[in-house]
């Protein structure tokens, strides 16, 4: 009995998780959420908020710091990074791309938001969609229709407002991107962003996500980027 104890004892110590080496400190830190896990409800679920924000994005951050230990590159900018994602291995370019993706959605949404747009963004949107209920059917369409995992965009491109898509967590910023510009909206379309509350109902999570889009964020990032 003692020595199967010792032996059990053993093995569990030989495959103990390292909390240390899984988490490095720095230089990329997980933002906190900017409101409590249950705000988004009923549109966006708790427990969905808390894996996908402490879990997904928790190790996309502990990714990218490891895979960028002992580099010269840990005094870039996350934005520097992506622009020149080309030149970084595939595990930066999955786990950069995480890290800022998600930074930026977790202000795009608010339990405030919903509605519409105002002011010069809603004119914007006007010019380039026709209508912002075009613009919403054109976005929803591109999200519906992402295969697989991705994540669609409102970008700033040339002056000009347009709707772009990007696989796995590739974002317009990479010099990779079919279409680069500054995103000023982004949606996550990935099945960890929605599986627990909509299952294969993709549809009516991208449905839900016009409640809860923070239209004055948006507007920001929209004001402060264009030329
Ligand atoms: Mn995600």
């Amino acid at each position: 009995m003692k020595t199967k104890t010792n032996r059990l004892t053993k093995v569990v110590k030989e495959h103990r998780i390292k909390p240390s080496s899984t988490v490095p400190t720095g230089p990329f830190i997980l933002p906190l959420l900017p409101y409590p896990a249950h705000a988004l409800e009923p549109h966006i679920d708790r427990r969905t908020m808390e894996i996908h924000h402490d879990k997904h994005h928790g190790a996309y951050v502990a990714n990218l710091n490891n895979a960028l230990l002992g580099t010269n590159v840990e005094s870039l900018s996350i934005e520097d990074i992506c622009i020149n994602i080309s030149s970084y291995p595939v595990t930066v370019r999955n786990n950069a791309g995480g890290h800022y993706n998600h930074s930026l959605l977790w202000t795009i949404m608010s339990p405030k938001g919903g509605g519409s747009p105002h002011g010069v963004l809603l004119d914007a949107i006007n010019d380039a969609f026709g209508s912002f209920e075009e613009f919403k059917r054109q976005f929803s369409s591109a999200g519906s229709n992402r295969f697989g995992s991705g994540w669609v965009w409102l970008i700033i491109t040339k002056d000009k407002l347009i709707i772009s898509s990007t696989p796995n967590q590739d974002n317009p910023l990479m010099d990779v991107a079919e279409v680069k510009g500054f995103p000023i909206l982004g949606m996550d379309v990935w099945e960890h962003a929605y599986y627990l509350k909509y299952q294969n109902r993709r549809p009516d999570y991208i449905t839900a996500f016009w409640n809860v889009i923070n239209w004055d964020e948006v507007a920001k990032r929209f004001t402060t980027s264009k030329l």
